[in-house]
């Protein structure tokens, strides 16, 4: 296993990403494309937490513009983040790779309630564990909980999988000239509002000392090349 950089990672995927080419849902073809990946690494022996994202179905933040009370459609957000982690799940499990799904919301009749030590004991016997429900609280993210799970876990780094390759000056959907960072202070990404991962998450991670590893997730064996220490995207780290 010496050739691994990272043998415990926790890779954070933003629900958008399950959508596909849609905008919104849960596109299955997609799911499993991811899956293949993620199930490769952990046949690595790289040990596997996931955070999911909610953002393909529902946002707080954006009902309460239009009206909603915050933390009810925050708890709406949450409760989003285990429809995903159930359909990664089974993507997951349809490669050959034994989860657990845990949340931080109770809900035993599809998932185990998250209990850290239960969790760190599960990644050692190599079972992916698809952390669900965020940090359980409104007015955070799954950014944050992304961070949070990484500290409490212990994992070497955050690996945050996004559309593009890695954070730029500028967007690179729009602007052809946009710079790639290939490495960045937590500081320098506070204080130039770089849209790596929201504020909350990027303290959290620096004071935790937590290397964040941005990437495009939509290149195939990306997630292993992260892994195995070549040198993609921006690290985000001291
Ligand atoms: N959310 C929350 N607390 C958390 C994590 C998530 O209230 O700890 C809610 C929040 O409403 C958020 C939604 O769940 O908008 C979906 O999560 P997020 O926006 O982080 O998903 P992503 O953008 O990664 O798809």
């Amino acid at each position: 296993m010496s050739e691994l950089r990272f043998q415990r990672v926790l890779l954070k995927l933003s629900g958008e990403a399950l959508a596909g080419k849609k905008n919104f849902g849960i596109d299955p073809e997609t799911v499993s494309a991811f899956c293949r990946e993620i199930a490769e690494v952990s046949r690595l022996g790289v040990q596997v937490a996931l955070v999911i994202g909610g953002g393909n179905i529902f946002r707080g933040m954006a009902a309460s513009a239009k009206g909603m009370d915050r933390a009810q459609g925050d708890y709406m957000g949450m409760l989003a983040t285990v429809m995903n982690a159930l359909a990664v799940q089974d993507g997951l499990e349809k490669e050959g790779v034994q989860t657990r799904v845990m949340s931080a919301i109770s809900m035993q009749e599809v998932s185990e309630p998250y209990i850290r030590r239960r969790a760190i004991r599960h990644l050692e016997k190599g079972r992916v564990v698809i952390c669900a429900a965020g940090t359980g609280n409104p007015y955070f993210t799954t950014d944050t909980a992304a961070a949070l799970r990484a500290a409490e876990l212990h994992t070497q780094a955050i690996l945050k999988a996004t559309k593009v390759d890695g954070v730029y000056d500028k967007d690179p959907m729009v602007h052809e000239d946009a710079q790639l960072f290939p490495r960045l202070s937590y500081i320098e990404v506070l204080n130039r509002r770089l849209g790596v991962m929201d504020s909350t998450a990027i303290s959290l991670a620096m004071d935790n000392n937590l290397p964040i590893v941005v990437f495009n997730l939509f290149e195939t064996g990306n997630i292993k090349k992260v892994v195995c220490g070549e040198n993609i995207g921006t690290i985000v780290e001291g």
